[in-house]
């Protein structure tokens, strides 16, 4: 069940950021906190709330911001707290080549360790979040990223169970493991059909008597031959 706090649950300070048009806004980047923590687990929510003020301690103090950076953060436990809302452009994902990023995504920090996985937990608060607050206020803006793959990002942020937990599908009607399969289904299928692709580019270029087959295209082929299909 997904609990969502307010802004109070945590602070009595007011928010930061300008208001955000949603005229850019395309989805969410989702974010760690890239601490040196292993793992957080599922912690009390004054514990949760202490990180908070902590990290806009951090970024107000030390960066010079108006507010901590995140729009929302959701944490082990399955708790969505409200940090900047909706309403307001974020400080979490602008870099010097894409100077306009905080206004293509709302940003999610999700409390997840270095060596940790994000729970069952956060993962349906996170799904819920988006469908039932972000989408609601925002419609059609169905974009889902880590960080690190907004353009212009140079950072490892998140780590890859947070780039999982964005490439997981909404299943509404499926067990964890249910989704966890499908989301292997879908990987190897996607792998089959760009070896097929390239076995295709191949064969074109051969059937136009092109000499250029790259490197992978043969190699499709001659496992093809071999019959691999890994
Ligand atoms: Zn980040």
């Amino acid at each position: 069940m997904t609990t969502y706090l307010p802004r109070s649950a945590w602070t009595s300070t007011a928010r930061g950021g300008a208001q955000l048009t949603g005229n850019q806004l395309v989805g969410l980047a989702c974010h760690w906190p890239g601490s040196t923590t292993d793992a957080y687990g599922v912690e009390t929510a004054d514990r949760v709330a202490g990180r908070l003020r902590g990290w806009r301690a951090y970024h107000v103090e030390d960066r010079g911001w108006s507010d901590i950076g995140y729009n929302f953060a959701i944490d082990q436990a399955g708790r969505v707290w409200d940090l900047r809302g909706s309403a307001r452009v974020g400080a979490h994902s602008a870099s010097p080549s894409n100077p306009d990023a905080n206004h293509e995504f709302v940003g999610v920090l999700c409390i997840v360790g270095d060596r940790e996985r994000p729970t069952s937990a956060m993962s349906a608060a996170f799904w819920d979040f988006r469908r039932d607050v972000f989408l609601r206020r925002w419609p059609g803006r169905t974009d889902v990223r880590g960080h690190r793959e907004v353009s212009g990002a140079q950072t490892a942020c998140p780590g890859d169970p947070v780039i999982e937990l964005t490439n997981t599908p909404e299943e509404t009607d499926m067990t964890p493991e249910q989704a966890a399969m499908l989301n292997q289904v879908a990987r190897d299928t996607a792998y089959i059909r760009e070896q097929n692709i390239s076995i295709a580019r191949a064969v074109v270029k051969l059937a136009t008597g092109s000499d250029d087959i790259t490197a992978s295209e043969l190699k499709a082929v001659q496992d093809a031959a071999a019959g691999k299909d890994r």
